[in-house]
């Protein structure tokens, strides 16, 4: 889950990811899109990232269906619809769901604020299959909510039956569905109450983030931040990512406190004795399946694998190999965190052209820097950020760079051997 399509790669694919890198070329892709089909959106919410650079774009349904065509020629394995605006409030959003199905790949998801998934939306969604669906709820009441996205409380209870619908009604347990709460200041002291909302609705998963570029006023204080993370705790000893897909904040790095509370919870685990073990297996978390414990067992074995292969291996970003993004305004910006900066526009030239083009040629280059050099990298350049570099850690390094490849072990012992391994 949440791997934006990765797992739908061959081993060639792969291979052309690894080779491309170590020659500093693209043998393929883009293998994923992220698509933001509209600057438009339905709730006004005062945090939002991208208010400054919205204005009222929207891709057309035929540049939709270009990009769709184009998809297809080019072998495009997935594409996400997100923001921008909301991918929901586009005009003719059936229309655009319908064209994008017609380009054979794979719809990966939608990352929405839930007010768009009306019933037809809805159907269409499961007709492609699309594998997950993240509805920034963001709160857990209707008065937070208002406050948050400053719109009426109705509107929360309108997304939270349209989320139980949509639970409802889809086949073969797709789309998953995530709840991703924004937490901060103001709402904090709820964590609890969200996590109870999210099992109450029967999400699959939740991701717990924080808000960016917030007014001094509203960044947490040490104490804050502290209470915060009791809530934290008391959550993750009840639900050990059975639910909680993630932990982050963008505000400030959280990190070290979430590995102190895993590392507590696995101390406490390790001192029970094997049959105290066995009888809390079978007697707790009544109201999950033996299919679903076991499944989580194997879960949490992935999640300390993922953890060893990231003390032992840098992860860089390998975005220029294997992804690209298309704005509501044509503009393909560098990459869907920096996107005041442009390789291309889709109304200049075709999607092939911008990706085999002089910029991304660029881009393919510092970045093979960084891969190949590792931690020697030191130098800054104009489409590479402090963030995007090898030796960042925690705080400073970039979310979006590698989450979506860290659980392909295989392909991370891949990169193992050419991380700072050569001169580039
Ligand atoms: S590391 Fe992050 S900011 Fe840098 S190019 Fe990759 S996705 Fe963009």
């Amino acid at each position: 889950m949440n791997d934006i399509g990765w797992e739908l790669l061959n081993k060639k694919d792969k291979e052309n990811i690894i080779n491309g890198i170590i020659e500093g070329k693209a043998f393929s892709g883009p293998l994923h899109i992220e698509i933001h089909p509209t600057d438009r959106c339905t709730t006004s919410c005062f945090f939002c990232s991208t208010r400054w650079r919205r204005k009222k774009d929207e891709l057309s349904l035929n540049t939709i269906s270009s990009i769709s065509k184009e998809m297809k020629e080019m072998g495009v394995r997935s594409f996400l619809l997100s923001g921008g605006g909301e991918p929901l409030a586009h005009k003719e959003k059936e229309k655009i769901l319908e064209e994008l199905g017609k380009s054979k790949a794979h719809m990966f998801g939608v990352t929405t604020n839930g007010v768009g998934l009306n019933k037809n939306v809805r159907e269409i969604l499961i007709g492609l299959k699309c594998q997950q669906v993240i509805v920034s709820i963001n709160c857990s009441n209707e008065r937070t909510y208002s406050e948050m996205m400053q719109v009426g409380p109705k509107v929360f209870h309108y997304v939270l039956e349209n989320v139980k619908k949509l639970i409802e009604e889809r086949k073969n347990n797709l789309p998953k569905v995530i709840f991703q709460f924004l937490v901060y200041k103001k709402n904090y002291n709820s964590i609890v109450e969200m996590y109870n909302l999210a099992k109450e609705v029967g999400v699959d998963r939740i991701i717990f983030n924080g808000l960016s570029f917030l007014k001094e006023e509203l960044k947490m204080k040490k104490e804050e931040t502290e209470e915060m993370i009791s809530y934290f705790k008391q959550i993750l000893k009840v639900d050990e990512y059975r639910k909680i897909l993630g932990i982050y904040s963008f505000e400030q790095d959280i990190g070290e406190y979430i590995l102190k509370i895993e590392r507590e919870i696995g101390n406490e685990r390790s001192k029970r004795n094997i049959l105290k073990k066995i009888l809390e297996f079978i007697l707790k978390n009544k109201e999950y399946s033996l299919k679903e414990k076991l499944k989580h067992r194997k879960e949490m074995k992935v999640r300390k694998k993922e953890k060893y292969y990231l003390d032992k291996i840098l992860d860089p970003c390998i975005r220029p190999w294997y992804c690209l993004t298309i704005r509501s305004d044509g503009a393909v910006p560098v990459c869907c965190v920096r996107q005041h900066i442009l390789m291309g526009n889709i109304y200049e030239n075709s999607i092939k052209e911008i990706w085999e083009g002089e910029k991304f040629i660029e881009y393919r280059k510092q970045m093979r820097e960084v891969i190949l050099l590792g931690k020697r990298y030191k130098e800054k350049k104009d489409l590479i950020s402090n963030a995007c570099i090898l030796s960042s850690k925690g705080f400073s390094s970039c979310p979006f760079r590698s989450f979506y490849y860290r659980r392909d072990f295989p392909f991370m012992e891949k990169l193992e051997n050419i991380i700072g391994k050569f001169e580039s």
